[in-house]
């Protein structure tokens, strides 16, 4: 019966939840994260947060568009093949460069002068919650010092707590009423996978 299996799910991420704040003001942050890894564990897959500094920066990465002068389309930057070509003879003995960049407006195939059309950058739409976290920072012997990592750790700790809360607050809001049963949710084999 998923509806008792609920509050079961609910016991277990307070404990956890306590017990990685408590380690973490402990500064415990290999228990820590043993917390955070089961509290996450403790959703089904879709829900969980997944943790990739790949994906996390495909995310969060800014994306940068070229302008095209003429039509004013907006030309991701990274699809942009740039080519050059022979500057005209009186451009080349101003700027003592006999070719410039350039580059193809998809929309209009309009040829830009790369120096000369404008780029606009678009910051990721909200900071908040992507359910992507970085991996955690590693401390490396005697590299970086206690104080910087627990830093790290720390900003680290936040951001992934956050995005667990978040996505716990989904998966409880997506079955809390609902009365089928979750055919792809084994609480207890989760645990026990969390735990080998
Ligand atoms: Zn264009």
């Amino acid at each position: 019966m998923p509806q008792a299996r609920l509050p079961d799910i609910n016991t277990q991420y307070i404990k956890f939840t306590n017990e990685a704040v408590n380690s973490w003001k402990s500064e415990n942050y290999e228990a820590c994260l043993g917390s955070l890894f089961t509290l996450n564990a403790l959703m089904p897959e879709k829900y969980r947060v997944v943790i990739s500094n790949q994906e996390h920066k495909k995310l969060t990465n800014e994306q940068l568009w070229n302008i095209c002068t003429k039509c004013k389309h907006e030309n991701k930057h990274e699809d942009i093949k740039y080519y050059q070509l022979m500057m005209p003879y009186i451009d080349s003995v101003l700027t003592k460069t006999q070719y410039q960049e350039m580059w193809r407006c998809a929309e209009c195939k309009y040829e830009n002068i790369l120096l000369k059309s404008d780029m606009v950058q678009d910051k990721p739409k909200d900071p908040s919650y992507f359910r992507v976290v970085p991996e955690p920072p590693s401390q490396k012997d005697g590299i970086m010092d206690r104080r910087k990592y627990s830093t790290k750790f720390t900003l680290w700790f936040w951001t992934c707590l956050g995005e667990i809360e978040s996505q716990m607050a989904t998966f409880r809001d997506d079955n809390w009423t609902k009365s089928e049963p979750y055919p792809d949710f084994d609480y207890d084999g989760a645990a026990e996978a969390e735990d080998s």
